[in-house]
């Protein structure tokens, strides 16, 4: 079932999300409608947190339109390593309509349980890393834009404003 994706300022973005503790069926339907609410935005990835459930599980897929698909789904997602810098331009289901640059980690090492509850080490290089750590960073209620300078959160802001606000006044 395809979910509606909270967006920013929703104040449920900004919970932590909590660990989970016993895979059952329900979590297991949670990550196929996950799935199927982020192929169908499309995206490439998705945090709980996102759909309003604040559980600690995310999924993504960074292969390109005409690639095989690629789905990772991470239950209790955590970063072990990460190394190397990279600033480049981002963008979020939960922020339509904006993108910016943040600095990242070039390569994480990520531990977490597939939906079996089976241990998973998952190493990931450019863009899968940065979307880790991006639908990692959705577990803890951070935003994308929450990493951007003191300066150019409070232009994204006014700017996010205008544009919502001229949206909710069009016909
Ligand atoms: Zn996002």
């Amino acid at each position: 079932m395809i979910r509606t994706i909270l967006t920013y300022p929703n104040p449920e973005l900004k919970k932590k999300s909590s660990p989970v503790t016993i895979i059952t069926e329900a979590t297991r339907e949670l990550a196929r409608d996950m799935v199927e609410t982020m192929y169908n935005a499309p995206g490439i990835g998705l945090a709980a947190p996102q759909i309003g459930v604040h559980q600690r599980i995310i999924v993504i897929d960074v292969s390109g339109r005409d690639e095989q698909p690629d789905l990772i789904i991470a239950i209790n997602p955590v970063i072990i390593h990460s190394e190397g810098e990279t600033y480049e331009e981002e963008g979020c289901l939960s922020v339509p309509k904006y993108a910016a640059n943040v600095r990242r980690h070039t390569h994480v090492v990520v531990k977490g349980l597939d939906l079996e509850g089976n241990e998973q080490t998952w190493r990931a290089d450019e863009l899968l890393a940065i979307a880790f750590q991006h639908e990692i960073d959705h577990l803890d209620g951070i935003l994308f834009v929450d990493h951007l300078s003191p300066l150019k959160r409070d232009l994204f802001q006014r700017k996010y404003k205008r544009m919502t606000e001229s949206a909710s006044e069009a016909p």
